[in-house]
């Protein structure tokens, strides 16, 4: 059997202000948060995710936040910009909405279509692109960009082994697709880039089960890359890696998901902590920054 890897599960990246980061995946961008945590490798800052009302892979944005966070600076070795996908007709609604909230939209032609990139508070560089229908909320992530310091290498990985295919290919860019997302490589990487608040800690992609997680687990190793043993991340199950252009992949399993701790309409009104931290929630809570959340979330 070969394993499967449909597209993004999440993105997860690093903000320094919680309530504001709050404020507008929620608010400016319509997002659920799905879950309110604490980075279970360092309980002393939240992990906040967003995400579609059911709080589906694919559509799953999460931050760690910590105001000891340093501004990073976004560069080669990294994710540099996350899009989502926004229903056909929806962009002009989306320009207005957010630059009458104080975020200052660029309209870009990239590959013959039309893209909004803008910058979240802490400078984090996202875009909207229409693609499917709906209404006007964000349908989850369409792609990513990265950019590569060694892009010969990251393309035998992405085609040769995660499956992706090369659709469009110039000097500087290269776009691939997978059954759900789209994978850019910019080729012309510039600064090297510098973890910290505003930038993307790593990239995300899903895999059915824990079968195929295996196989990948498996896969990998065999071809060399030495990747993490599978972590127990409560909502999934993840093995991580790094690719040859520097940015940290994961590959987190769809199941068990964001109900497994609490009921759908629960999800983000409370800080949730896995059981092994549970016997220390108040300390916990004593040092993390005050949240304040809506009564009611979309
Ligand atoms: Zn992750």
């Amino acid at each position: 059997m070969k394993p499967t890897l449909p597209g993004l599960h999440h993105v997860t990246a690093i903000t320094g202000h919680a309530q504001k980061n709050h404020d507008f995946y929620t608010e400016t961008l319509g997002l659920r948060m799905v879950k309110l945590t604490v980075n279970f490798d360092d309980p002393s800052s939240y992990h906040l995710y967003y995400g579609d009302a059911s709080g589906s892979p694919g559509t799953i944005m999460t931050f760690f936040a910590s105001e000891n966070s340093y501004p990073g600076r976004i560069g080669a070795g990294q994710a540099t910009v996350t899009s989502f996908a926004v229903p056909i007709g929806s962009l002009s609604y989306w320009k207005n909405r957010l630059e009458s909230s104080g975020f200052p939209v660029k309209q870009l032609e990239v590959w013959g279509k039309t893209r909004l990139e803008f910058q979240d508070p802490d400078g984090l560089r996202l875009a909207l692109v229409e693609e499917g229908e709906g209404e006007r909320d964000i349908r989850g992530f369409a792609g990513v960009t990265l950019a590569q310091s060694n892009p010969a290498a990251s393309h035998a990985l992405l085609t040769e082994t995660l499956g992706f295919q090369l659709e469009e290919n110039t000097a500087e860019r290269k776009f691939y697709r997978s059954q759900t997302s789209w994978l850019e490589l910019a080729s012309d990487p510039g600064a090297p880039g510098r973890m910290g608040s505003g930038t993307v800690h790593h990239i995300a992609w899903r895999t059915p089960d824990d079968a195929n997680q295996a196989l990948w687990l498996e896969t990998l190793e065999s071809q060399g890359y030495r990747v993490s043993p599978i972590m127990d991340r409560n909502y999934f199950h993840s093995i991580y890696f790094r690719e040859p252009g520097g940015v940290l992949f994961e590959i987190a399993t769809d199941p068990p998901g964001f109900t497994v701790d609490q009921p759908l309409e629960e999800l983000g009104k409370k800080l949730v902590l896995p059981a092994w931290l549970e016997p220390s929630r108040e300390k916990i809570q004593r040092f993390l920054p005050k949240l304040t959340l809506p009564v009611a979330t979309k």
